[in-house]
Protein backbone atom coordinates (compact mmCIF):
# COMPACT_ATOMS: atom_id res chain seq x y z
CA UNK A 1 0.00 0.00 0.00
CA UNK A 2 1.55 3.09 -1.19
CA UNK A 3 1.47 6.63 1.42
CA UNK A 4 -0.71 9.21 0.18
CA UNK A 5 2.35 11.45 1.91
CA UNK A 6 -0.14 12.25 4.79
CA UNK A 7 -0.29 11.23 8.41
CA UNK A 8 -2.84 10.13 10.51
CA UNK A 9 -2.83 12.48 13.41
CA UNK A 10 -4.40 10.22 16.05
CA UNK A 11 -1.89 7.28 15.41
CA UNK A 12 1.28 8.77 13.50
CA UNK A 13 1.38 6.27 10.80
CA UNK A 14 0.84 7.01 7.34
CA UNK A 15 -2.20 7.26 5.46
CA UNK A 16 -2.60 4.90 2.29
CA UNK A 17 -3.90 5.42 -1.37
CA UNK A 18 -6.94 2.93 -0.42
CA UNK A 19 -7.82 4.05 3.55
CA UNK A 20 -10.72 5.43 4.27
CA UNK A 21 -9.92 8.26 5.68
CA UNK A 22 -12.09 11.39 7.86
CA UNK A 23 -10.51 14.58 7.65
CA UNK A 24 -11.22 17.39 9.93
CA UNK A 25 -13.75 20.27 8.40
CA UNK A 26 -12.51 22.56 10.86
CA UNK A 27 -8.38 22.10 11.01
CA UNK A 28 -7.74 19.86 8.34
CA UNK A 29 -6.47 17.69 10.25
CA UNK A 30 -6.70 13.99 8.62
CA UNK A 31 -7.63 11.19 10.53
CA UNK A 32 -7.61 6.93 9.38
CA UNK A 33 -11.62 6.65 9.88
CA UNK A 34 -11.08 4.11 12.48
CA UNK A 35 -9.19 6.74 14.63
CA UNK A 36 -11.77 9.31 14.10
CA UNK A 37 -14.05 6.72 15.25
CA UNK A 38 -11.89 5.73 18.22
CA UNK A 39 -10.89 9.02 19.32
CA UNK A 40 -14.58 10.10 19.40
CA UNK A 41 -13.43 13.57 17.96
CA UNK A 42 -10.75 15.53 16.21
CA UNK A 43 -7.78 15.22 17.87
CA UNK A 44 -6.55 18.79 17.53
CA UNK A 45 -6.61 20.60 20.59
CA UNK A 46 -10.31 22.64 21.10
CA UNK A 47 -10.91 21.89 17.66
CA UNK A 48 -14.61 21.36 17.25
CA UNK A 49 -14.56 20.43 13.75
CA UNK A 50 -17.13 17.10 12.11
CA UNK A 51 -15.29 14.85 9.90
CA UNK A 52 -15.49 14.34 6.09
CA UNK A 53 -15.25 10.83 4.77
CA UNK A 54 -13.20 10.27 1.61
CA UNK A 55 -10.61 7.97 -0.17
CA UNK A 56 -6.61 8.68 1.12
CA UNK A 57 -5.99 8.85 -3.01
CA UNK A 58 -8.40 12.00 -3.03
CA UNK A 59 -6.78 13.29 0.36
CA UNK A 60 -3.90 15.94 -1.27
CA UNK A 61 -6.48 17.45 -3.80
CA UNK A 62 -9.46 18.09 -1.26
CA UNK A 63 -6.46 19.53 0.93
CA UNK A 64 -5.59 21.72 -1.58
CA UNK A 65 -8.49 23.30 -1.99
CA UNK A 66 -10.16 22.74 2.25
CA UNK A 67 -6.74 24.66 2.76
CA UNK A 68 -7.11 27.34 0.75
CA UNK A 69 -10.66 28.02 1.85
CA UNK A 70 -9.95 27.88 5.37
CA UNK A 71 -8.27 30.86 5.16
CA UNK A 72 -11.06 32.89 4.58
CA UNK A 73 -12.43 32.19 8.49
CA UNK A 74 -12.84 33.38 10.86
CA UNK A 75 -14.14 37.09 9.71
CA UNK A 76 -15.07 38.80 13.30
CA UNK A 77 -12.92 37.35 15.83
CA UNK A 78 -14.45 34.82 18.25
CA UNK A 79 -12.39 36.53 21.51
CA UNK A 80 -13.23 40.13 21.31
CA UNK A 81 -15.52 40.93 18.53
CA UNK A 82 -13.32 43.09 16.13
CA UNK A 83 -12.35 42.18 12.57
CA UNK A 84 -9.95 39.48 12.11
CA UNK A 85 -7.93 40.76 8.33
CA UNK A 86 -5.96 38.23 6.50
CA UNK A 87 -2.85 38.49 5.78
CA UNK A 88 0.92 36.43 6.04
CA UNK A 89 3.47 35.27 9.19
CA UNK A 90 7.11 36.21 7.63
CA UNK A 91 10.06 37.29 9.34
CA UNK A 92 12.93 39.71 8.02
CA UNK A 93 16.43 39.19 8.65
CA UNK A 94 18.87 42.54 8.57
CA UNK A 95 22.09 40.46 9.43
CA UNK A 96 23.14 37.04 7.17
CA UNK A 97 25.89 34.45 8.02
CA UNK A 98 26.16 30.95 6.74
CA UNK A 99 22.56 29.22 7.26
CA UNK A 100 20.68 32.91 7.73
CA UNK A 101 20.83 34.98 4.71
CA UNK A 102 19.07 38.15 4.19
CA UNK A 103 15.79 38.63 3.40
CA UNK A 104 12.20 37.94 4.07
CA UNK A 105 11.06 34.58 5.80
CA UNK A 106 10.79 32.24 8.96
CA UNK A 107 13.43 31.18 11.33
CA UNK A 108 13.26 27.81 12.07
CA UNK A 109 14.68 27.15 15.67
CA UNK A 110 15.47 23.27 16.37
CA UNK A 111 14.82 22.49 19.82
CA UNK A 112 15.41 18.26 19.49
CA UNK A 113 13.36 17.48 23.51
CA UNK A 114 15.95 14.81 25.38
CA UNK A 115 13.95 11.63 25.56
CA UNK A 116 16.40 8.64 27.18
CA UNK A 117 13.78 5.78 26.87
CA UNK A 118 13.40 5.49 22.92
CA UNK A 119 16.42 7.11 21.34
CA UNK A 120 18.15 5.60 18.98
CA UNK A 121 21.87 6.19 17.69
CA UNK A 122 20.78 8.35 14.56
CA UNK A 123 18.35 10.48 16.09
CA UNK A 124 20.53 10.94 18.91
CA UNK A 125 23.48 12.16 16.55
CA UNK A 126 21.11 13.86 14.30
CA UNK A 127 19.95 16.08 17.80
CA UNK A 128 23.30 16.62 18.47
CA UNK A 129 24.37 17.72 15.10
CA UNK A 130 21.20 20.02 14.47
CA UNK A 131 18.86 19.97 17.52
CA UNK A 132 19.61 22.69 18.16
CA UNK A 133 20.56 25.20 15.35
CA UNK A 134 18.32 27.32 13.77
CA UNK A 135 17.77 28.02 9.70
CA UNK A 136 15.94 30.29 8.00
CA UNK A 137 13.92 29.18 5.38
CA UNK A 138 14.06 32.15 2.50
CA UNK A 139 10.62 32.68 1.28
CA UNK A 140 8.70 30.64 3.76
CA UNK A 141 5.40 32.07 4.81
CA UNK A 142 2.15 31.37 6.75
CA UNK A 143 -0.74 32.69 5.12
CA UNK A 144 -3.21 32.92 7.80
CA UNK A 145 -5.30 36.17 9.65
CA UNK A 146 -5.23 37.93 13.02
CA UNK A 147 -7.28 40.03 14.63
CA UNK A 148 -6.28 43.67 14.64
CA UNK A 149 -7.55 44.40 18.49
CA UNK A 150 -6.63 41.26 20.46
CA UNK A 151 -3.96 40.20 17.91
CA UNK A 152 -4.18 36.60 18.25
CA UNK A 153 -3.15 34.36 15.31
CA UNK A 154 -5.46 32.02 13.11
CA UNK A 155 -4.07 29.32 10.87
CA UNK A 156 -6.37 27.21 8.89
CA UNK A 157 -9.14 28.40 10.83
CA UNK A 158 -7.86 27.85 14.60
CA UNK A 159 -7.13 30.14 17.07
CA UNK A 160 -3.23 29.48 17.93
CA UNK A 161 -3.08 31.08 21.24
CA UNK A 162 -0.93 30.45 24.15
CA UNK A 163 -2.84 27.70 25.27
CA UNK A 164 -2.92 25.79 21.84
CA UNK A 165 0.83 26.40 21.57
CA UNK A 166 1.33 25.22 24.70
CA UNK A 167 -0.62 21.84 24.18
CA UNK A 168 1.85 21.60 20.53
CA UNK A 169 5.04 21.69 22.55
CA UNK A 170 3.82 19.02 25.18
CA UNK A 171 3.21 16.83 22.72
CA UNK A 172 6.17 14.41 22.12
CA UNK A 173 5.12 12.32 19.30
CA UNK A 174 7.10 11.51 16.27
CA UNK A 175 6.95 13.56 13.25
CA UNK A 176 8.03 12.43 10.03
CA UNK A 177 9.12 13.81 6.56
CA UNK A 178 6.49 12.70 3.83
CA UNK A 179 9.27 13.20 1.25
CA UNK A 180 12.47 11.83 2.62
CA UNK A 181 11.18 9.46 5.73
CA UNK A 182 13.08 10.74 8.59
CA UNK A 183 12.74 12.12 11.72
CA UNK A 184 11.48 15.91 11.71
CA UNK A 185 13.25 18.23 13.83
CA UNK A 186 11.68 19.85 16.64
CA UNK A 187 11.52 22.85 17.10
CA UNK A 188 9.73 26.44 16.90
CA UNK A 189 9.26 29.52 14.37
CA UNK A 190 10.84 32.47 15.70
CA UNK A 191 8.53 35.31 16.48
CA UNK A 192 10.27 37.34 19.26
CA UNK A 193 10.47 41.38 17.91
CA UNK A 194 13.70 41.22 19.00
CA UNK A 195 15.36 38.60 17.70
CA UNK A 196 16.39 38.75 13.61
CA UNK A 197 14.29 37.06 11.39
CA UNK A 198 11.11 37.29 13.95
CA UNK A 199 7.98 37.30 12.38
CA UNK A 200 5.12 39.66 12.66
CA UNK A 201 1.82 39.73 10.58
CA UNK A 202 1.36 41.59 7.86
CA UNK A 203 -2.32 42.14 6.47
CA UNK A 204 -3.19 41.60 2.94
CA UNK A 205 -5.47 44.58 2.85
CA UNK A 206 -6.14 47.98 4.40
CA UNK A 207 -7.36 47.71 7.90
CA UNK A 208 -9.77 50.05 8.80
CA UNK A 209 -8.55 51.09 12.36
CA UNK A 210 -9.24 54.83 11.34
CA UNK A 211 -12.03 54.58 9.52
CA UNK A 212 -14.05 57.94 10.30
CA UNK A 213 -11.18 59.85 9.65
CA UNK A 214 -10.12 60.94 6.11
CA UNK A 215 -6.63 59.59 6.11
CA UNK A 216 -7.23 56.20 7.13
CA UNK A 217 -5.72 54.66 3.89
CA UNK A 218 -2.78 56.53 3.85
CA UNK A 219 -2.05 56.03 7.81
CA UNK A 220 -3.44 52.36 7.93
CA UNK A 221 -1.78 50.85 4.87
CA UNK A 222 1.64 52.33 5.78
CA UNK A 223 1.55 52.19 9.23
CA UNK A 224 -1.00 50.60 10.78
CA UNK A 225 -0.98 47.10 8.60
CA UNK A 226 1.44 44.74 10.59
CA UNK A 227 1.66 43.81 14.01
CA UNK A 228 3.89 41.83 15.95
CA UNK A 229 1.44 38.47 17.25
CA UNK A 230 1.61 38.21 21.04
CA UNK A 231 2.91 34.26 20.95
CA UNK A 232 6.52 34.55 21.45
CA UNK A 233 6.82 31.45 19.52
CA UNK A 234 4.85 28.73 17.03
CA UNK A 235 6.02 25.26 17.36
CA UNK A 236 7.12 23.73 14.20
CA UNK A 237 9.15 20.76 12.70
CA UNK A 238 11.50 20.69 10.14
CA UNK A 239 13.27 18.60 7.59
CA UNK A 240 17.12 19.25 7.53
CA UNK A 241 17.22 17.01 4.11
CA UNK A 242 14.77 18.78 1.77
CA UNK A 243 13.21 21.81 4.21
CA UNK A 244 10.12 20.88 5.09
CA UNK A 245 8.87 22.64 7.51
CA UNK A 246 5.28 22.27 9.07
CA UNK A 247 3.10 23.80 11.74
CA UNK A 248 0.65 21.58 13.66
CA UNK A 249 0.86 18.74 10.84
CA UNK A 250 0.00 21.35 8.09
CA UNK A 251 3.31 21.70 5.67
CA UNK A 252 4.40 25.71 5.60
CA UNK A 253 7.31 25.62 3.60
CA UNK A 254 7.84 23.72 0.86
CA UNK A 255 5.78 20.87 -1.44
CA UNK A 256 3.14 22.58 0.13
ZN1 LIG B 1 -4.66 6.64 12.32
ZN1 LIG C 1 -10.06 19.39 13.72
ZN1 LIG D 1 -9.68 39.63 18.98
ZN1 LIG E 1 12.51 15.85 3.83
Amino acid sequence: MSSVGKMCIYCQKPIAIDDRVSLCDRCYAPHHDECWERNGRCSTFRCTGVPRTMEGGDLQAILRVELQRSLEYPVDCPFCANTVYAGEVQGKRKHADKDHPIGHGLLFVGQQKPNSHNDWFGKKFLSKMLGNRSVFLPGATIRSRSCGKCKRLFIWGVAVDEIFIQKLSEENLEHWCPHCSVVLLAGYIEMRKDQDGGAKFTCNDIPNFRKDWFGHNVIDRYFANSWHLLIPNLPAHYCSTCQYTEVAGHPIYRFL
